[in-house]
């Protein structure tokens, strides 16, 4: 007997330093790691979530250090039933990668995939370079749901797994 009603991978993409990792610790285990401490080192975390009484396995891959494009091949998409594209919204050029992103999703991942996008570093708004006016449009654009998150101050991260784990509940 299996100890969930269900199994998700969700895999995180975005290019180095818009605090994928971050995310995922906070998530997983409910820690903010300031400065070089973010690197896991491991390939995936587990998270179970109850949802209307029922339990959801998550598995959670987070890509250490391979965020070039190209370097992340079919083989770390495939099976990934979501996607989490991470973008940070005090950096311009995280967003513009977007586009490149979406290609390799397109050329590599499932055509069932779910994909959110994320902007992330909502607590440095004074720094903000990506209204949120900008990144919605976009999303639309891709039929992607849009949310911001702070890993650090811990804004919407347990929203964006929640909402994700119920979609992905709702799909299957
Ligand atoms: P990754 O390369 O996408 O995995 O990014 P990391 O998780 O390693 O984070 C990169 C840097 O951004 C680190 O210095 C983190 O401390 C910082 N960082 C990550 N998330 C946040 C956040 O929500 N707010 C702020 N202010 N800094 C963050
Ligand atoms: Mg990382």
């Amino acid at each position: 007997m299996e100890d969930y009603d269900y199994l998700f991978k969700i895999v995180l993409i975005g290019n180095a330093g818009v605090g994928k990792t971050c995310l995922v610790r906070r998530f997983t285990q409910g820690l903010f790691p300031p400065g070089q401490g973010a690197t896991i080192g491991v390939d995936f975390m587990i998270k179970t979530l109850e949802i209307k009484g029922q339990k959801i396995k998550l598995q959670i891959w987070d890509t250490a250090g391979q965020e070039r494009f190209k370097s992340i091949t079919q083989s770390y998409y495939r099976s990934a039933n979501a996607l989490i594209l991470t973008y940070d919204i005090t950096c311009e050029d995280s967003f513009r990668c977007l586009p490149e992103w979406l290609r390799e999703i397109e050329r590599y991942a499932s055509n069932t995939v779910v994909t959110v996008l994320v902007g992330n570093k909502i607590d440095l708004l004074e720094k903000r370079e990506v209204s949120r006016q900008r990144a919605e449009e976009f999303a639309d654009a891709w039929r992607m749901c849009y949310l911001e998150t702070s890993a650090k101050e811990s804004d919407n991260v347990e929203k964006l797994f929640f909402d994700l784990a119920c979609e992905l509940i709702h799909e299957a």
